[in-house]
């Protein structure tokens, strides 16, 4: 379905889901992950809405979770608990209980002191839990100040000159299974030499355990894939072929090693928008008001990070003008966009927030009480 021709007799904010291209997307993951053996696990945090989970899982996608309440959600919506990875530098005890309990795949641990509390919980449950470590690998991603994660001023992951002292004590304890190794190094990564960089710190790594007589069966290289937000129409689908090109290229697995993905934004984003109508044109003396019903409760992305959103007019095809775009919330960094161009706006039109699918329905909350943003699919 076109933007232009949603209806317009619907309570507005909503996300609206292009269920044939998030469809298209992931058929082309797979094609091209598949070529290479690679296991892709669907990075819940992106997108929780369960329509689009079931669809996710059905295609056969893995789960990665961030949090107890991700496990539960990724089980209830079809992932099986043997593809279910989960990882995060805070993981409370009930947490680490849950994904106990419903046998998941496999634990990515940020810390010594993490694996310790996941090991006396393994013992007093009787289990023994399979974990991968979490490494800091001080890869620069060069994205975004607050999402990249792979570097050593972060708070993610163990870091390089500690690995070694946590390999060493881990494997003292009796509950604990290692059995991979795990990277994540930021998020709306378009430089594909960012991963580049990363296999080859992998190698560094497998190279130097391998001395010690250690090889490990797993190998997880996170998510981070990025998308256009400039041109969503353009560019709807990310390359996912020189990405896990880039890999296979350049990452050099020890016999039978499986190695993993955990993409998050690069299969959701651009599937969503955020629709919205207009409540009022307001004029200032220098600059146009066009304010939405939506805010940044429904789309934190743009006062969050700075995010740009391509911004469209889909009821207008009037001459182009400038507008700030903003939205109701009593905040001045609800603004979606300064100098937007859009066709003449008034009173009611429909305004398409681009490439909104990631990040967008699972972090709006409601701020000054308002209703949380509803959602729409194409079929
Ligand atoms: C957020 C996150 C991902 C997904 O990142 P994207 O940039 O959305 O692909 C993958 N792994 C971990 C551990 C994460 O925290």
């Amino acid at each position: 379905m076109q933007l232009s021709s949603l209806p317009s007799n619907i309570q507005t904010p909503y996300y609206y889901y292009n269920i044939e291209l998030l469809e298209e997307t992931l058929r082309l993951v797979l094609d091209e992950s598949k070529r290479y053996n690679y296991h892709v696990h669907y990075a819940i945090k992106a997108n929780a809405n369960p329509v689009l989970l079931k669809l996710i899982s059905g295609q056969g996608f893995g789960a990665d979770c961030v949090s107890g309440n991700e496990v539960s959600c990724a089980l209830e919506c079809g992932f099986p608990a043997n593809q279910v990875v989960y990882a995060g530098v805070g993981k409370s005890d009930q947490e680490i209980e849950l994904a106990l309990k419903n046998d998941i795949f496999c634990f990515n641990c940020e810390s010594l002191p993490e694996i310790e509390v996941i090991n006396e919980i393994a013992q007093r449950m009787d289990k023994k839990v399979r974990i991968a470590i979490r490494v800091n690998p001080n890869v620069d991603a060069h994205t975004h100040h607050y999402i990249t994660t792979g570097i050593e001023e972060n708070k993610f992951g163990v870091y390089l000159y500690d690995l070694e002292h946590v390999i060493t004590e881990l494997v003292k304890l009796p509950h604990i299974e290692l059995i991979g190794l795990h990277f994540h190094i930021g998020s709306q990564i378009t430089d594909m030499t960012a991963f580049r960089g990363l296999c080859i710190r992998a190698n560094e790594i497998q190279a130097k355990m391998k001395e010690k007589g250690m090889v490990l069966p797993h190998i997880n290289f996170g998510g981070g894939l990025g998308i256009d937000y400039q041109s969503p129409e353009t560019n709807p689908i990310p390359d996912f072929k020189a990405y896990f090109e880039t890999f296979a290229k350049f990452f050099e697995p020890q016999p039978n090693q499986q190695i993993h993905f955990e993409l998050g934004r690069s299969i959701i984003a651009q599937c969503g928008s955020l629709i919205s109508k207009v409540l009022y044109i307001k004029e200032g003396k220098k600059r146009k008001f066009a304010i939405l019903d939506a805010g940044m409760n429904d789309l934190l992305r743009p006062a969050l990070y700075q995010a740009y959103h391509k911004i469209e007019n889909i009821s207008s095809d009037k001459l182009e003008e400038k507008y700030d775009v903003v939205g109701p919330i009593c905040e001045s960094s609800d603004c979606f966009g300064k100098d937007i161009t859009l066709n003449a706006t008034q009173r009611g039109d429909m305004i398409a927030i681009r490439s909104a699918g990631a990040y967008g329905e699972t972090m709006a909350s409601r701020y000054n009480l308002r209703n949380l943003p509803q959602s729409l699919f194409s079929k």
